[in-house]
């Protein structure tokens, strides 16, 4: 089958010892079987810290230092098992991340998550997220439901892209066409949920409680919020099992939208990639948040 990506997913590399919001910080990282098996057969020097350096009750993961860095970072930010293995020694989700996929009818998509912040920065600077092309043809057959969410998709990205009209008004009319928008719950109904939410930072929660869906985002942070929708969108409502669960998860969509327009509007336009990161990480990289706040949306 064919596997696709935004045009934008091309241009992705990770920028390593750049980066300044590692994902080898904070996460707990799950090492797969097939990797559990390589680290088991190498008993070179650093194959042997590598062991020593797993816990293996319930899934097995590397045990975080004090500071939750993971154990093979080193000091310049650079992965200790590629430096000493090569990097066919990473697990599965050091190798993938931050990519994700999902299948549609028409094949498997991949994208690269916005918690990530070189991924951030390529997808909010990027004007053609509506531009999703073929990169290569993969094996297995694409699990789909009988649901089809492309049309949808598609008719959300023309209307979100229409330059002809302001933004607010796009989104005001995205609102009106498939009958859901964050003003089901009031503005402090919304902070409470915010405030009930688990967080990798605890100071985000005080963040989000600036939460409001009136406040205009400054104009020039127009742009960013549409393309910040855009992937919420490509991210969210293309793995829909049927048209209820598409719309509460463009309610999720929207309402994150909403969050991030706050918050650039609190911390200023400049600042928007990093509490777009921030929203990312928080919201979409936690199932349990992604799925309290769906919840919300079901009729
Ligand atoms: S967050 Fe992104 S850029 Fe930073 S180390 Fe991880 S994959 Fe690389």
């Amino acid at each position: 089958m064919k596997l696709f990506a935004p045009a934008y997913y091309q241009k992705f590399a990770c920028i390593a010892d750049r980066c300044q919001h590692t994902c080898c910080v904070g996460w707990e990282i799950d090492i797969d079987n097939d990797t559990m098996q390589k680290y088991a057969a190498c008993h070179d020097n650093y194959g042997k810290r590598i062991q020593v350096s797993i816990d293996e009750v319930d899934t097995p993961h590397f045990r975080l230092d004090v500071n939750e860095r993971c154990p093979h970072l080193d000091d310049r930010g650079l992965c200790k098992i590629i430096l000493n293995l090569g990097e066919d020694y990473l697990c599965e989700i050091c190798r993938e991340h931050p990519r994700f996929y999902h299948d549609t009818p028409y094949g498997r998509e991949v994208g690269i998550g916005m918690a990530c912040e070189e991924a951030a920065r390529l997808i909010l600077s990027s004007d053609d997220y509506q531009s999703i092309v073929a990169i290569d043809e993969i094996d297995g057959d694409a699990e789909v439901a009988d649901f089809d969410p492309l049309p949808y998709r598609a008719h959300i990205y023309a209307l979100l892209s229409d330059a002809s009209r302001p933004y607010s008004e796009r989104l005001h009319s995205l609102y009106d066409t498939y009958g859901i928008s964050p003003t089901i719950h009031s503005d402090e109904e919304w902070r409470k949920t915010f405030a009930s939410l688990e967080y990798l930072d605890d100071s985000h929660r005080a963040m989000f409680s600036s939460y409001t869906s009136t406040l205009s985002a400054p104009i020039e942070s127009a742009q960013t919020l549409e393309r910040a929708l855009a992937y919420f969108i490509f991210r969210h409502c293309s793995d829909v099992c049927d048209k209820e669960d598409f719309l509460a998860a463009l309610g999720f969509c929207l309402l994150c939208e909403r969050l991030l327009a706050t918050l650039a509007s609190v911390y200023g336009t400049e600042n928007i990639i990093t509490v777009a990161r921030i929203v990312s990480e928080e919201l979409e990289y936690s199932e349990d948040n992604t799925e309290a706040i769906k919840w919300e949306f079901y009729p």
